[in-house]
């Protein structure tokens, strides 16, 4: 053990090393400014850890290791077979570190183990081995325009990416962010959530073990304002990708807009899941459940509005909250029996008791749960899974994004009443049909504002397949072949022939 590890032994007994430092050139060092941030266990209250916090100064070495690591031959000037192996091993890495990694992950966020060891561990795994095998693909065209020239295309790495994530999926979102940046051979200087710093930094040495040449991948903890702001305003970071808040989106991308970086903005949303008369009602009904009560209701893309066809509107609720009732068990995150574990910090509770105290003075009727749950030592940032019907769609709780395990049904009566709401928000993000017409089911697929559309489902997203909002909920997408977009320049190269 030295002052940058610590012995811990989580909830579940397992004992291990924990990295506290800042991750730079492959080595973790205590920042300039010695300043620490606190990350607390949100089941209990108690604290975790603390871990050093990334002054401007710090970002600034960080950005230097990763500029000279974007030039040296022995990144710049591997193979890209090469370059994808690293990405391979690391997918194997994280695989053979699950047990660590999952434990890690809910002990700093709350979710339960079982779900990041078998969604989030295994969606980290495959992204990177997805994005490893498109390290060898990346390639530009030969476009034919005279006899006189030859023009063609190279897509060539942005350069120094300045990546920030967000505390919901922690070691997915670093996942989403690295694969692709390394793919196409660019350098990383990735900031966790202040809220969720440890999982990342267990990755990190496992970055190192796979291989990844020094000042390739940097990691630096520390606050939004502080080591955010320094990422997103430093002068030598060619591209921010950022998945968090709207409002947070926004100051990044005028922070950006110094140097004018290249920006991809994930950010929040309001999703919609429209319930037909003709549905397949047990089918929606547990769609529409994981939808919004999955990983505490903190996903971007939960579907936090549910609107029904007035024909099965009374039979809808009644099965919705059984299910919840049945399923959303809240509890010890380390307890195999938990679906719901507490929220990631007070603050985010704090802010479902808002929500639950505006819709009620807003006139909305609370139909389901709405109270604090306390663990068994009193303590915790549960709150129980909440429903709201008789809403309006002015209101706050049917405009904002709560983000939390809370939900607002209400009644439609017309396929066009129902796209006409569904887009009556400043948001873009997913949205959910439910319907056994096909016809229908496509039309109201278009007709949707929105970055996804799940057709008989809900938020199942997949590495393979592009991610990312409209309007309000972000620019850009990740994932997929269309997340490599984000992490190249197109060079065109014109020579004459003549
Ligand atoms: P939330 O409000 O849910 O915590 P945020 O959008 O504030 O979400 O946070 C997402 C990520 O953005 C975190 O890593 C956070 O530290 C970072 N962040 C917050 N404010 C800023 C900022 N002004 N500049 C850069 N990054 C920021």
């Amino acid at each position: 053990m030295s002052d940058l590890t610590l012995n811990l032994t989580a909830p579940n007994g397992l004992n291990y090393m924990q990295p506290i430092g800042l991750f730079i050139n492959n080595e973790f060092v205590k920042s300039a400014s010695r300043v620490k941030l606190s990350t607390i266990d949100p089941a209990t209250e108690a604290e975790i850890a603390s871990v050093y916090a990334a002054s401007t100064d710090d970002v600034d070495v960080a950005v230097k290791a990763a500029r000279k690591a974007f030039n040296e031959p022995s990144w710049a000037g591997i193979s890209s077979t090469d370059r994808g192996n690293l990405l391979l091993k690391l997918a194997s890495l994280v695989e053979e570190n699950a047990h660590h990694l999952a434990t890690i992950e809910s002990w700093d966020n709350g979710k339960p183990y079982i779900h990041a060891l078998n969604v989030d561990i295994p969606a980290v795994a495959n992204t990177f081995r997805y994005y490893g095998g498109w390290a060898d693909k990346i390639q530009g065209d030969v476009i034919e325009t005279s006899p006189q020239k030859l023009t063609y295309t190279i897509r060539e790495p942005v350069g120094v990416c300045g990546q920030i994530i967000p505390w919901n999926f922690p070691l997915a979102m670093a996942a989403w962010k690295l694969g692709p940046a390394l793919a196409c051979g660019n350098t990383s200087v990735l900031k966790p959530a202040e809220q969720t710093p440890l999982s990342i930094l267990y990755l990190a040495t496992l970055i190192k073990e796979a291989g990844f040449p020094p000042g390739v991948v940097n990691i630096l903890n520390g606050h939004g304002r502080t080591t955010g702001d320094a990422i997103a305003t430093h002068v030598d970071v060619d591209k921010v990708a950022f998945t968090g808040s709207t409002a947070t989106g926004r100051q990044i991308m005028r922070s950006a807009a110094l140097n004018l970086k290249n920006i991809t903005l994930e950010t929040g949303g309001k999703s919609p899941l429209l319930v037909f008369n003709d549905a397949d009602l047990k089918s929606a009904v547990a769609w529409a459940h994981t939808g919004i009560m999955f990983n505490q209701g903190q996903v971007c893309t939960a579907n936090s509005r549910i609107l029904i066809q007035e024909g099965i509107y009374d039979r809808f609720l009644v099965a919705f909250k059984e299910q919840v009732k049945k399923v959303s068990k809240i509890g010890n995150p380390f307890d195999d029996a938990t679906f719901q574990g507490p929220q990631v910090t007070q603050a985010q509770f704090d802010r479902i008791v808002s929500y639950i105290d505006s819709g009620i003075a807003e006139g909305a009727c609370l139909a389901y749960g709405g109270k604090p749950y306390k663990n068994v030592n009193g303590k915790g940032f549960f709150i129980e899974p909440t429903i709201f019907t008789n809403v309006k769609d002015e209101m706050k709780i049917c405009q904002e994004e709560v983000f939390g395990p809370f939900v607002v049904i209400s009644p439609f009566k017309t396929e066009e009443e129902a796209v006409r709401r569904a887009n009556d928000t400043p948001f873009g993000l997913a949205s959910s049909v439910f319907t056994q017409d096909i016809k229908k089911a496509h039309r109201v697929a278009r007709a949707i504002q929105a970055g996804m559309v799940w057709i008989n489902s809900s938020g199942d997203s997949d590495f393979r397949i592009p991610f990312g909002g409209v309007k309000q909920s972000g620019m850009g997408r990740e994932l997929g072949e269309a997340g490599l977009a984000a992490y190249t320049n197109l060079k065109a190269v014109h020579v004459n022939l003549s």
